[in-house]
């Protein structure tokens, strides 16, 4: 049986107008009791205000205001203009249809015309909840030549058989404005009355939605099938898990005690995360909010296809800009740069990236979500082939807070966010769709911006990758102590050199070149060559930042570790300076302590992301 459009107007309308949630429950359970179970899914999707899942992909309506205008204005047969100014009077074109079909349908009554419009006297229709899905999805669908007209034809008859409440809706839906205020979890709770005996038995409903991203779908399942087949559901390849989130600390000590003394620690990459899934030679990848961004990424999906070992498999990481030459991290907005372009082969040369993974939620059947992180490790280490640019995030297991501490600052320094701790006990499963403690994220508190740029000394040389391969590549570079007259490293630098400049490189460190350390140089760090200090350059980064592994200021902040420079690039040389001209490490203390300011948090650029 059919299921009347007028039900589910009667509930948007009541639903609008309450401002209490169990009130809403209330008004749900009551239409669910009145959908034919294999309706659900359509009333779900439009108590969501969508068509369907947007990681589908598929076209949204596509129905501009001014079109709709126009199927008012053909439905109601009024000019256009009228539509128009009592939209901008009431402020809401949904409004202004039904006052507009209100008076038609009493203008008629007086005249004894009723009889000749399609719809019944009593203000209802005769539209179906499958109809006006139907339709719509059909509107959304067609495309190419001549779409607008059938667009318009469609939307207008809709329009016309529909009452004054109902036309209301179907204009508000068209428009994306339905905003009813219920939320998942309130239609998750309704459904579970309804079908499952109960509002305990939610988390069941909760659970099926966080593996399989497709609400409409999971209350058909439940009421076609029952509880028992909701209970049974594990992901599916090519329909997105909601993703697991972290919880937020700050210090290594209360981070370890948390998560019960020992942790998987995780470089956390600045990038976009990255659900991928994998059936035979078909890859997905799915975004942190689930839209399918497989186009976006032809790359991934080339590296993805050679580089999981199994037939079904869905995978997590993150995506990250790298600089090809060196394979070194690139900050999140030039990832925002790659996405921004049109043309999709122009942006993957000009911006490569690389994956970082660091989890897996299904394999080859068998789901994964409910496993302890060591065993999902193990998984994932055997289906994955890495590469340069498709492997596992950088990672150490700790059980001490310095080792965790240590390993955060050389995080930052290589241009990660900061780390993710993660419980590797054995409760500890992928919560999808949940922030929990299971796993903490601990980012810096305070940055210290670099606003100059700075004059430091070569003092070592790392050869390139890729296209500069036998070539020096980057640069081992030193500020001057004049206290103890040593050169203290400050960081790698392998960005910013043009094409001219890496020519030109061997050459001029060839006279330089030396055995073995400088007696005069403090480093930690071993480049592939040595080179005696006696070249300039210029450097900026985009901050100053504490490390683990380089010497200048060494302990002056915080013990064990020294001030280097994140994302550094090369601005020139400076052949006017001598070794003893350079930067002090003075200077960069002073430098740093007077840029240095809280963070911010970036949620609105990820979201504008
Ligand atoms: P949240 O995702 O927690 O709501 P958010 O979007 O602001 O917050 P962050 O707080 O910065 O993001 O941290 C979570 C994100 O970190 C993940 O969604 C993921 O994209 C990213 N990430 C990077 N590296 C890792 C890693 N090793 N493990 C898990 N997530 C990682």
């Amino acid at each position: 049986m059919p299921m009347p459009f007028s039900i589910l107007a009667e509930t948007f309308e009541k639903l609008e107008r309450t401002t209490s949630r169990t009130q809403m429950v209330l008004y749900l359970v009551d239409l669910f009791k009145k959908t034919p179970p294999e309706t659900i899914d359509k009333v779900v999707y439009f108590l969501q205000g969508k068509l369907w899942p947007d990681w589908k992909g598929l076209p949204e309506l596509g129905v501009g205001e001014k079109t709709l205008i126009k199927a008012v204005s053909i439905a109601l047969h009024v000019p256009e203009r009228t539509v128009e100014e009592l939209a901008k009077r009431l402020g809401d074109l949904g409004l202004a249809v039904e006052r507009l079909k209100r008076e038609k349908e009493k203008g008629a009554k007086a005249v004894g015309l009723l009889a000749f419009m399609k719809q019944p006297s009593s203000g209802e229709s005769t539209l179906t909840v499958e109809k006006v899905y139907d339709t719509l999805a059909r509107v959304a669908l067609t495309t190419g030549e001549g779409s607008r007209e059938l667009k318009l034809k469609l939307v207008a008859g809709l329009i016309a058989e529909a009452s004054p409440r109902e036309a209301k809706y179907i204009v508000r839906f068209i428009e994306g404005r339905l905003r009813l205020g219920v939320g998942d979890a309130t239609i998750i709770e309704a459904l579970s009355i309804v079908y499952a005996g109960s509002a305990a038995m939610k988390h069941v409903v909760e659970r099926a939605y966080n593996l399989r991203a497709d609400l409409g779908l999971v209350a058909k399942i439940l009421a076609t099938q029952g509880v028992e087949a909701v209970k049974n559901i594990k992901p599916e390849v090519g329909i997105p898990i909601r993703p697991m989130l972290a919880e937020r600390l700050n210090n290594p000590v209360e981070i370890l005690k948390k998560l019960g003394g020992r942790a998987l620690v995780e470089y956390k990459y600045d990038g976009e995360r990255a659900q991928i899934h994998k059936k035979g030679d078909k890859i997905w990848i799915f975004s942190r909010r689930l839209e399918n961004i497989t186009k976006m990424y032809p790359d991934v999906v080339e590296m993805a296809l050679k580089g999981i070992k199994a037939n079904e498999a869905i995978v997590e990481g993150e995506i990250v800009a790298i600089d090809p030459d060196t394979g070194e991290l690139r900050p999140f907005q030039e990832l925002m740069r790659r996405k921004r372009k049109h043309d999709i082969h122009i942006a993957m040369k000009e911006v490569p990236v690389a994956v970082y993974l660091f989890d897996i939620l299904y394999r080859d059947g068998e789901d994964l979500t409910v496993k302890p992180l060591p065993e999902r490790r193990k998984h994932l280490e055997e289906v994955l082939v890495q590469s340069d640019t498709w492997r596992l995030a950088e990672h150490i297991y700790t059980d001490k807070p310095e080792e965790l501490e240590q390993f955060f600052l050389r995080a930052i320094e290589d241009g990660a966010e900061g780390v993710m701790a993660k419980a590797v006990h054995s409760r500890s499963i992928y919560q999808a769709g949940a922030r929990g403690w299971l796993w903490i994220k601990y980012k810096r508190d305070y940055k210290s911006e670099m606003i100059d740029t700075v004059d430091l000394v070569v003092v070592g040389a790392f050869y390139g990758k890729g296209r500069r391969g036998g070539k020096f590549g980057a640069l081992l570079m030193a500020a001057y102590d004049p206290d103890t007259d040593t050169f203290k490293t400050v960081c790698k630098v392998g960005s910013g050199f043009t094409d001219e400049d890496l020519e030109r490189l061997n050459e001029m460190l060839k006279p330089y070149i030396i055995p073995h350390k400088h007696p005069r140089v403090d480093s930690k760090m071993k480049p592939d060559v040595w080179v005696q200090p006696a070249l300039v350059a210029e450097i900026i980064g985009a901050e100053l930042t504490l490390s683990p592994i380089h010497t200048c200021c060494h302990g002056w902040v915080k013990p064990g570790a020294g001030i280097s420079i994140r994302f550094p690039r090369f601005i020139r040389w400076r052949p006017d300076k001598s070794p003893e001209d350079a930067t002090t490490t003075k200077e960069l203390y002073e430098m740093y302590k007077r840029q240095l300011h809280k963070i911010e948090e970036k949620t609105a650029t990820r979201e504008a992301a």
